[in-house]
């Protein structure tokens, strides 16, 4: 049993390994994978005798033809890898054990995900470049690397030298990549990591030229009898010297609770760049410690990976369904075979769009690789394109609205399908369920059950509505008994002084959100004056385009709006205008909040600003003439940092409001 075991999973493994580093085209997640690897790893561990030396894991990579071989002058290792903490920590107090040593200092690096190749230098001179193979044999592809910008053809000493570094393709470059690839019926890459491998190992290198490749270096050999760097720190800045480009995310640290720090701060923060990461390699700095401590046959001891959670996974698409909005788009999302991704369980992808269904190519059944990013539901990215794809039929979109079955149509210029229908009802309870949400009226205690049952007794068609109804009205609600009945009447009676931009995000016109609702109040003050504005004034507000404003003027020219507005006016929904001028001493201030502040909430201090003539912006530029940074500042703080924009801590704004 043990024994089929370990040998299905050799074969697996194997089959993958060939899949990935050969085809560059894997039909499992890297996540399945190293599951994989590390069930075959505990099984050998536990059962010596069934380790053979063709296991994948006693082997590194694989090697394809097409390229001379050659012979590295240095080995070229795998890493092992480390999921959490714990497993930090156990390896830290095994290597510090061994040294002999109660702490070790640490070098932190990101993981680059791309493919290792080791470069030789004679006289300052590039002359070889080879890719990591099985790590005693890889191919030679020094023309091909030599059309990558990132690696310089010259030093800046006339020295013979070895360094490893990792080449990739900016996230940014390879979706432009495969775009084209689709235009022209060319085979799609799953990640950047497989189209940087499949763009380098071209057999025409004028083809590699065209692929937008970089490196970062992360290691070198030092040349014979340099004995004055003793550090990896140091070696890192000795080969930027030498003009090499390494990455800036790179820190020393004392000790491990320094590096599980360093993970957790690029947990999140690895989505803003623009290249792939999938974990932080953690190497003992010490030269001296390195050489103590060795290698296994597959890795060195002195270092770890440590992986982030997987942001993509495979599982298999079940059915598609189709999501009427707000604003009547119809929006197709995949209801997937539940997996486990990035911590929480998925049952559901976004799929965009029509357009997007087609350009993927997927079809009811498919196995699927999805992804988390920034966003909070993930998306389908890709298709496994095995032979049961093919057999399966292609996928036909809609031509009517799942709901009403009003005709669907397609708005110039836009790839979104729309129901036709300006009264059908899921659009109308989409519109009341964020007429209540968070960023619009804000309204506690009724959500989306609330709603449909409101809407299907006829309590509630429109926003102004909720302002007509009683406590008693809502006992009639399956089991809302007298207080969650008061609860809901008081907070719909409290929004209705909810801030002007508040109200006017929370009427749905297209193209308004949130931030757009603010700039406008900012711009023009009281409902009265957006709403007679013409489309010139409002074009004219920086951040409001000409599709903006045409929208909003189109808005307040129906009738059918004009009456709501009215109607919600008669109800009692007075809108508090944008707080009033006091003074001229921020004119010309830009302001952006982020954190949490203890004295006051975002949108008090938001308020404090343009009392005095500030604006707020949600996103930081170098416009911006100042970030507030509060607790737990998010990524605006390190996009000042990095723009040079001066940042506030709570103190200091109190200060400059006369408040402290
Ligand atoms: P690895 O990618 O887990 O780690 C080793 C590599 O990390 C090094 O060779 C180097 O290329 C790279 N690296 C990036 N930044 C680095 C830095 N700052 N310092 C040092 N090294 C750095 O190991 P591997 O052997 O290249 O590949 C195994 C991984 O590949 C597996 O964990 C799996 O996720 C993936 N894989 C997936 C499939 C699949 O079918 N999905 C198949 C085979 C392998």
């Amino acid at each position: 049993m043990l024994k089929e075991r370990v040998e299905f999973l050799k074969e697996e493994l194997n089959k993958h390994n060939y899949n990935y580093y050969v085809l560059d085209n894997p039909t499992i997640s890297d996540y399945e994978y190293d599951l994989l690897f590390a069930e075959l790893k505990e099984l050998e561990n536990n059962n010596p005798e069934l380790k053979t030396p063709d296991s994948p894991t006693q082997r590194v990579g694989s090697i394809s033809t097409g390229f001379e071989e050659y012979k590295h002058k240095y080995r070229l290792y795998s890493l092992d890898n480390s999921y959490n903490s714990d497993d930090l920590r156990k390896w830290y107090e095994r290597v510090t054990k061994e040294y002999g040593q109660k702490d070790l200092e640490l070098v932190c690096e990101l993981k680059i995900d791309g493919l290792a190749i080791a470069l030789s230098y004679q006289n300052g001179l590039f002359t070889t470049g080879v890719t990591r193979g099985n790590g005693i044999i890889g191919e030679n592809i020094t023309q091909n690397l030599k059309t990558v910008k990132a690696i310089p053809l010259k030093l800046f000493e006339d020295i013979n030298i070895d360094v490893r570094g990792e080449i990739y393709m900016p996230i940014s470059s390879f979706n432009r990549l495969n775009e084209e690839s689709l235009k022209n019926n060319e085979k799609i890459f799953a990640n950047p990591r497989n189209a940087a491998s499949g763009s380098l190992r071209q057999l025409d290198s004028t083809i590699t030229a065209k692929r937008d490749l970089s490196m970062f270096t992360y290691t070198v050999i030092l040349p014979d009898g340099n004995n004055t760097i003793k550090t990896h720190w140091d070696s890192i800045q000795y080969i930027k010297k030498l003009g090499f480009k390494t990455n800036p995310n790179i820190r020393l640290v004392k000790d491990i609770d320094g590096a599980i720090q360093f993970c957790k701060d690029w947990e999140d923060k690895r989505f803003e760049l623009d290249y792939a990461t999938d974990g932080v390699v953690i190497k003992v700095n010490s030269f001296a410690a390195q050489n103590e401590l060795g290698y296994t046959a597959r890795a060195p001891k002195w270092a770890t990976a440590f992986k982030f959670p997987p942001e993509e996974i495979s599982t298999k698409l079940e059915s598609i369904e189709l999501g009427v909005g707000k604003t009547g788009a119809i929006t197709p999302v995949a209801n997937l075979t539940p997996v486990l991704l990035a911590g929480s369980t998925v049952a559901r992808a976004s799929l965009h769009n029509f357009d997007e269904i087609e350009r993927l190519d997927v079809r009811i059944g498919d196995n699927v690789f999805i992804k988390k990013a920034a966003e909070i539901i993930p998306k389908v990215v890709k298709v496994v394109d095995d032979e049961e794809h093919y057999s399966r039929p292609k996928y036909i979109p809609p031509t009517e609205c799942p709901v009403c079955h009003a005709p669907l149509m397609y708005r110039e210029g836009e790839v979104v399908a729309y129901c036709s229908n300006e009264d059908c009802p899921e659009v109308a309870k989409a519109k009341l369920e964020y007429w209540v949400s968070k960023e619009a009226m804000d309204i506690d205690f009724i959500g989306p059950s609330v709603i449909e049952q409101l809407y299907n007794l006829n309590m509630v068609k429109t926003p102004s509505d909720f302002y007509k109804l009683s406590q008693q009205d809502f006992m009639q609600l399956d089991l809302v008994k007298e207080k969650s009945a008061y609860n809901m009447y008081s907070s719909i009676q409290n929004s209705k002084t909810r801030p002007l931009a508040k109200f006017l995000t929370a009427l749905s016109i297209r193209h308004v959100g949130k931030e757009t609702a603010d700039i406008i109040v900012n711009e023009l003050g009281s409902l009265g004056n957006i709403m007679q504005a013409s489309i010139e004034t409002l074009s004219n507000i920086e951040g409001v385009g000409e599709k903006i404003a045409q929208s909003i003027y189109e808005y307040f020219h129906s009738e059918k709006n004009l009456n709501l507005i009215s109607e919600l006016k008669n109800n009692g929904v007075t809108p508090s205008e944008a707080s009033t001028k006091q003074s001229d001493e921020f004119e010309g201030l830009t302001f952006v909040l982020t954190g949490t502040l203890q004295s006051m909430t975002r949108d008090d201090a938001g308020a404090k600003i343009k009392e005095r003539g500030g604006k707020t912006s949600s996103s930081v530029s170098k416009k911006t003439s100042y970030v507030i940074a509060g607790e737990n500042p998010g990524s605006k703080f390190d996009k000042a940092t990095s723009l040079g924009v001066k940042i506030l801590n709570e103190d200091d704004f109190l200060q400059l409001i006369g408040m402290k």
